[in-house]
């Protein structure tokens, strides 16, 4: 019995309510959200915006009636959470203009994250956009079908920037080479834009192998992506409508541009309420997803988490942490004492014809700074055994600590339907259960001909690596 207030109805609320609700149908859960989605599926936006989902409808889960009716959730949409009060156990709300007071014996922050915007000169001009909600999705959508109403025959010049593709719809530019951005390039190009892809570090990908990262930066090249790597945008042009893009060396014409420059925690609430954050400055929590305020638990993307290979503290927001700790916090709110566990910073992407996937610790530094040790080795070897038709390369780097062989971080890259991504699980369980590279060797893995060969690519890898040590 009791009230669970949860404040944000996406990954890490509603898994959380649902759990809670289950566990204890007697429990009353009441979900804030401030918009009019729930539980929808902001992975999907890139392939709703590049057309291979219709409706921004298809990437909801499960729709607010079904909530309301099937599950028994009080879940108010509309709802914004202004204010918490942690000593008296209750928040503010605010909708249309009138403020509510609800109480609770437990409260969820799952308040996500936001897209982060450079200050630079023309940022704020129409044509500027940021992907971190659906009516993100929904603008850059309507962005894309009005540009492809008006065909390249009625507008004959587009300019000088628009020289890649026949067909081309006008030059757009990406700021930012992360999954998001990557994701992006390849969801405007299927669109006959001419992307312009700047990434401010040498590596697009960062967190993912360099040889990775390299790979997916010819690739994306080979895409006809104009890819400007090293490369700090220092201001957007344009009176009203944003019209060009500028770096240190060059000027080039664009009549869009997304900002794909981060996500940072969105934690005001908390601030205010005396929840502490941690040193990423994601709201800090224990293994139960308590915040340092009594019954106050924090989750998703406005939470760090603590890292399986460091033990330290990390800010990795993805859906598969924020659905995981949400549901831990419902089942323990409901009465069962839950860990959500730690994260490994895995994470996978497709670009193009290519798919990557990456977890634990790769770059040395880190790796350092953890007290390792750090060798790292990349092997190429082929997905499937030679005489099967079809096929490519996965390429398998592998980091592991010296002196004791642990096997501490990897990355996977393919062609995409390759196996990089599914190959990329077996990592995932050395790097979390602390296995080492000679352990990892001995794997027995799955192997049928037009799958893998039969040491698959990983296996390879470790051999490789074990002997070099
Ligand atoms: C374009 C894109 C692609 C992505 N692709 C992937 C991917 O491929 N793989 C992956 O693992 N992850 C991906 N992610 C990340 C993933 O979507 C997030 O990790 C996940 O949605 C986090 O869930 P959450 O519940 O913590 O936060 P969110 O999904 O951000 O939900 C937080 C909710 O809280 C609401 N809210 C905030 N403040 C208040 C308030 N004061 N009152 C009421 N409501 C409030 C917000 O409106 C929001 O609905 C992607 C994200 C984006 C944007």
């Amino acid at each position: 019995m009791g009230i669970f207030v949860v404040i944000g109805g996406d990954a890490a609320g509603m898994s959380a309510a649902s759990k809670a609700k289950r566990d204890d149908p007697e429990l009353e859960v009441v979900v804030f959200e401030k918009g009019e989605w729930v539980s929808y599926g902001a992975c999907g936006l890139p392939y709703y915006i590049k057309g291979e989902i219709q409706s921004l409808e298809d990437l909801v889960s499960i729709t607010p009636e079904e909530f309301r009716k099937e599950r028994d959730i009080d879940l108010r949409t509309g709802h914004e959470v202004t204010g918490i009060d942690p000593d008296d156990r209750a928040v503010t709300v605010e909708r249309d203009g009138d403020e509510i007071r609800q109480p609770y014996d437990h409260l969820l922050i799952a308040t996500g994250a936001k897209s982060v915007v450079p200050s630079i000169d023309g940022i704020d001009l129409e044509g500027v956009y940021t992907l971190g909600s659906m009516t993100d999705g929904k603008e850059l959508r309507d962005f894309v079908a009005r540009s492809r109403e008006e065909s390249p025959t009625e507008q004959p010049d587009r300019g000088p920037a628009c020289h890649f593709l026949e067909s081309c719809e006008g030059a757009v530019a990406v700021v930012g080479g992360g999954y998001i951005g990557v994701e992006m390039a390849e969801a405007l190009a299927a669109n006959d834009f001419e992307v312009h892809l700047f990434q401010r570090g040498r590596h697009v990908l960062k967190g993912f192998s360099e040889a990775t990262s390299d790979t997916i930066a010819e690739h994306l090249r080979e895409q006809d992506v104009a890819l400007y790597l090293d490369t700090e945008v220092e201001a957007l042009e344009g009176d009203d409508d944003v019209e060009a893009v500028r770096t240190a060396d060059e000027q080039i014409e664009v009549e869009m541009v997304l900002l794909g420059t981060g996500v940072s925690p969105r934690t005001e609430l908390a601030e205010d309420a005396g929840v502490e954050l941690g040193p990423t400055g994601a709201i800090a929590t224990d293994e139960y997803r308590e915040t340092n305020r009594p019954d106050v638990y924090a989750a998703g993307d406005c939470a760090e988490a603590e890292h399986v290979v460091t033990g330290e503290p990390a800010y990795v927001p993805l859906a598969l942490t924020a659905n995981r700790h949400g549901r831990a916090v419902g089942q323990t709110v409901a009465g069962t004492l839950t860990e959500g566990g730690g994260i490994a910073g895995t994470a996978a992407v497709k670009a193009f014809e290519i798919e990557a996937a990456r977890t634990g610790v790769i770059d040395h530094e880190t790796a350092r700074e953890a007290g390792f040790d750090p060798v790292t080795e990349t092997i190429e070897a082929k997905s499937r055994a030679g005489y099967y038709p079809g096929g490519g390369t996965v390429g398998v780097t592998l980091t592991v600590d010296r002196d004791t062989g642990r096997v501490i971080g990897g990355c996977l890259v393919s062609e995409y339907g390759e196996g990089a991504v599914h190959r990329s699980h077996a990592l995932v369980g050395a790097v979390t259960e602390g296995v080492t590279v000679s352990e990892l060797s001995n794997y027995d893995l799955a192997y049928a001909p037009p799958f893998n060969t039969t040491w698959d690519p990983i296996l390879t890898a470790a051999k490789v690596l074990g002997g070099k040590l």
